[in-house]
């Protein structure tokens, strides 16, 4: 077990610089997991978002970074990600003071943040446009493809350090430079991920980080008539201002929200792959995971038999210490948020749920000021319940039983979101049939929260639009020109030749 550590002091990150900007105010993170300040930060207005705004277009404008060669912005990013990894550990420690959750999977983000940079490099090369030479004898065209310019990125607190990696580098592979909003409580990892593509050769004013207030950095970049695109990654609700805020301008916007996964178990699967899966599913990342699977649909012949299994593996999980590398699942993000979600088990209750484990705070030895939550099973929950349909983004898993294939489905999709579902089978035609019927950006069969960085990810319905990762994740960040071009003597437009 570790200990803590004296609070950091951080500043913006804007044109290569450290700056706590005109106000020099600043504000404090506590630890999720004691009372603790664990870091300072400068207190962003609109004034450093007018610095950070003018900086990244300066260097679009004027600069050499969306003037290379790919292969030259390749080569800086692929040392980028090596550096990442040299700096794995105190990344990982990053995240567990700002964040809560354990040491284990902080390493594994941080891994993955390398793996994304890197990915992100390969797409500097291959990013090009398209030709057509079967226009007629006259006619030929080419596409190109652009840089947006100045984009705006808005990261959530769940997975500081990747999701800034899913947005950072591959608008970077495309030559835009960027404006970063990392969450209030957790902008550790955005401005040291930004210190390391410094010296990795990223020049000054192409990734710029302002920290501060949603309502107040967020709106203010949104607004700003120099940022060309936002990228939101965040709330339902905080994604419908920005997008209303962004349809004013209008200016272009990609948005990757909520979500409500299901986890379907039929009767026919492996049930220890299933139980091993569906615990990580709910209580991965205390259940802060975009793509949590909080709703078991669980076939009724093997219902019984299946909850009172989990109940017990349950039990078995260490909710404790996030520096402990033995613990499973840390703090919540802050108290609030812990008040919030126990709110909803209790109304979950009161509209007829059976509680069958948790509700309540976990107590921790030496952190009685801590996030930490019973991990919490619900059963009985009807499709038109709220604890069925509303994201409650912590260790909540509620039960519903289906009789058939059907069933299954139409539960699943009886949501107002569609990031992911996952689907537990041994049957072949049914684990090709069943995605297919889903109606979400992605499927997990026979595994959860898995993934790979070549593989698009995005939401159907409430759970946003645009995608990240894969190809589709550079050319998000980018926009086509045609150029038509017409060859040899024109005929004339119109007839007429005198006045
Ligand atoms: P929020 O929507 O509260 O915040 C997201 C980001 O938006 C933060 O940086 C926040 O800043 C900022 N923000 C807050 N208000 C505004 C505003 N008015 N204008 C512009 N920006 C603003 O989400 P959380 O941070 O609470 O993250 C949890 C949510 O994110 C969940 O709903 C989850 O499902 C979703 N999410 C979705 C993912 C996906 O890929 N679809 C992935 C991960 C999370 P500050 O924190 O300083 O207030």
């Amino acid at each position: 077990m570790t200990i803590a550590r004296p609070p950091i002091t951080y500043g913006h990150h804007i044109y290569g610089r450290s700056t706590t900007g005109p106000s020099n105010e600043t504000f404090v993170r506590n630890s999720p997991m004691s009372a603790d300040v664990v870091s300072v930060y400068a207190n962003g207005t609109s004034s450093d978002v007018d610095l950070a705004s003018n900086a990244a277009r300066v260097a679009f404008d004027e600069g050499q970074w969306p003037r290379m060669r790919g292969s030259e912005r390749a080569q800086i990013l692929l040392r980028w990600a090596s550096l990442i990894r040299d700096n794995q550990e105190a990344l990982a420690a990053l995240e567990v003071e700002e964040t809560g959750k354990t040491i284990r999977f902080a390493r594994e983000d941080a891994i993955g943040m390398a793996e994304l940079t890197a990915y992100a490099a390969s797409l500097a090369y291959e990013m090009h446009g398209d030709s057509f030479s079967n226009l007629g004898e006259r006619h030929s065209a080419v596409v190109h493809r652009e840089a947006i310019g100045v984009v705006g990125l808005i990261v959530p607190w769940n997975f500081p350090g990747l999701i800034y990696c899913q947005k950072v580098p591959f608008a970077l592979a495309a030559g835009n430079s960027v404006i970063v909003k990392p969450s209030e409580f957790t902008s550790g990892t955005a401005l040291y991920l930004t210190r390391l593509a410094e010296e990795a050769g990223v020049p000054a004013g192409v990734i710029n980080v302002v920290t501060g207030a949603g309502p107040v950095v967020g709106q203010s970049l949104v607004a700003h008539p120099d940022v060309d695109m936002i990228s939101f990654t965040g709330s339902t609700a905080v994604g419908r201002k920005v997008l209303e805020q962004a349809a004013a301008a209008p200016k272009r916007v990609h948005v990757e929200l909520g979500s409500k996964a299901a986890n379907i178990v039929f009767a026919d699967a492996d049930l220890e792959d299933a139980l091993d899966g569906t615990l990580f599913g709910v209580f991965f990342n205390q259940g802060e995971c975009c793509v949590s699977g909080a709703r078991l649909l669980v076939q009724d012949s093997i219902a019984d038999e299946f909850v009172t299994a989990l109940v017990a593996r349950t039990k078995a999980l260490r909710v404790g210490n996030p520096r402990d590398e033995k613990t499973d699942i840390g703090a919540l993000i802050h108290r609030d948020h812990m008040v919030n979600v126990l709110k909803h088990v209790a109304e979950g209750q009161s509209a007829g749920a059976q509680l069958l484990i948790g509700g309540g705070p976990q107590e921790v030895v030496g952190f009685p000021d801590g996030a930490f939550m019973q991990l919490t099973i619900l059963d009985q929950v009807h499709e038109d319940m709220n604890v069925f349909q509303q994201e409650i983004f912590g260790p909540v898993l509620v039960i519903t039983r289906f009789t058939d294939e059907e069933e299954a489905i139409r539960l699943a999709n009886a949501s107002s979101y569609g990031l992911a579902n996952a689907v537990w089978t041994r049957d072949v035609d049914r684990a090709i049939t069943v995605p297919r019927r889903l109606k979400s950006g992605t499927v997990y069969v026979n595994t959860q929260i898995d993934g790979a960085v070549q593989l698009p990810f995005g939401g159907y319905k409430g759970s946003g639009f645009g995608r990240e990762m894969g190809k589709l994740g550079l050319e998000e960040f980018t926009q086509t020109k045609s150029v038509m071009y017409h060859l040899g003597k024109r005929q004339p437009y119109f007839v007429s030749k005198e006045v």
